[in-house]
């Protein structure tokens, strides 16, 4: 018989006596204070999936010797709950976190889950703590997912333990101004065959010390490079666009392909749709150089360039440091002081009137 997997109709509450007060939305930031209550879901491979819980947000309690803290078997997500005008809370295009948490786990021998249960779970969760969305344009409520290795064993095989759990951050908006970010030559983030393609924490710890140095001289964060040819990948949690006009002539938004060593991101993924749902400019998944770019902006064939990701939705590079030299980008030839580009700043409002449920959406979940 199988064992049990995720049921929702299992879940169980247990409220807290202490509840929080709501922050004041003008002190949020991002990733710190938490709301009331927690969700965990426990799973053994004799025993399966356990009945999701709802419990006080606190501490968990982990065996000293837990798969996770000796050889970091850990997965996340990132994900938020958006409230619009007229109140209801929304999520944006969930099932595509539960997919990349899926994959995430089974790279790390974390056991398989029922996607829909699980969103089923955390809708549950965001609605207890409903009180915590913010209701001003711009403002949400951070959901993350963590899927830890529990098993109590220093024998390197798979952990026959593991803890799923998701807590909630209320999140003031990104603060809007342009980054600059250090082309790295001597540090990677992936690398083919590699798991840049997986959100694991196993990919962030060893980016911190390159990400801090390159902050101390100044920059905000790295932008990957791989190979001897200097292929542009992704920046620290950003997936990066160019928005340029070819040698050839052909004005086209470009990404990185989805080959193994770039995070897939849904805020990527929901651009290069209404960028081809547009169809005003090509729109290419392909790899561009660092030379590449190089050339492009003595050029002067660069319009703009942006990460993009859940925490700050598009974010505009003005700076690139590479091999010595600071690059400029252009942000927006009419206006000296703006923090967006044009296309940049049209597909965040695209992208933010859907989130916030202004323009109706199917990728648009009411809990
Ligand atoms: C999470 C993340 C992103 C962005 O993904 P979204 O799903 O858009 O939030 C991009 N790159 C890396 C390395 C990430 O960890």
């Amino acid at each position: 018989m199988a064992l049990p997997n995720i049921d929702a109709s299992k879940l169980t509450k247990t409220l807290t006596t202490a509840p929080k007060p709501v922050p004041d939305s003008k002190t949020l930031t991002f990733g710190k204070g938490f709301t009331d209550h927690m969700l965990c879901i426990r799973y053994t491979e004799d025993d399966g999936w356990s009945a999701p819980e709802i419990k006080p947000y606190g501490p968990l309690e982990i065996d000293p010797a837990a798969f996770v803290l000796n050889y970091g078997v850990e997965a996340f997500e990132g994900m938020k709950a958006f409230r619009a005008a007229d109140g209801t809370v929304n999520l944006f295009r969930p099932e595509m976190n539960m997919r990349r948490l899926s994959t995430s786990a089974q790279r790390l021998m974390l056991p398989a889950f029922d996607e829909e249960q699980f969103l089923e779970c955390i809708k549950e969760l965001v609605r207890l703590d409903e009180r915590f969305v913010p209701s001003e344009y711009g403002y949400s409520l951070y959901i993350r997912p963590n899927f830890i290795g529990t098993e109590p064993n220093l024998n390197l095989k798979y952990s026959r333990e593991a803890l799923l759990y998701v807590y909630l951050s209320p999140a003031g908006p990104y603060f809007p101004r342009t980054v600059k970010l250090h082309a790295s030559t001597t540090d990677a983030r992936a690398w083919p065959g590699g798991v840049g393609s997986f959100k694991v924490g196993g990919n962030y710890a060893p980016a911190l010390r390159p990400a801090m140095d390159c902050v101390k001289a100044g920059y905000d964060q790295i932008l990957w490079l791989l190979g001897d040819d200097h292929y542009v990948t992704e920046v620290g949690t950003m997936n990066f666009f160019i928005f340029w006009t070819t040698p050839e002539g052909v004005r086209e938004l470009v990404t990185a392909p989805l080959d193994g060593i770039i995070l897939p991101g849904v805020t990527r993924d929901s651009l290069l749709a209404l960028a081809r749902k547009w169809g005003d400019f090509a729109v290419s998944e392909r790899r561009v150089t660092m030379p590449e770019l190089v050339q492009a902006l003595a050029d002067g064939r660069v319009l703009e360039a942006f990460g993009a990701g859940t925490a700050c939705v598009v974010c505009s590079v003005a700076t690139i440091l590479y091999k010595g030299v600071d690059y400029q980008i252009p942000v927006d030839p009419a206006d000296p002081d703006a923090v967006y580009g044009p296309l940049t700043a049209r597909l965040r409002s695209e992208l933010l009137d859907i989130q916030y449920g202004k323009t109706p959406s199917p990728w648009t979940v009411s809990i």
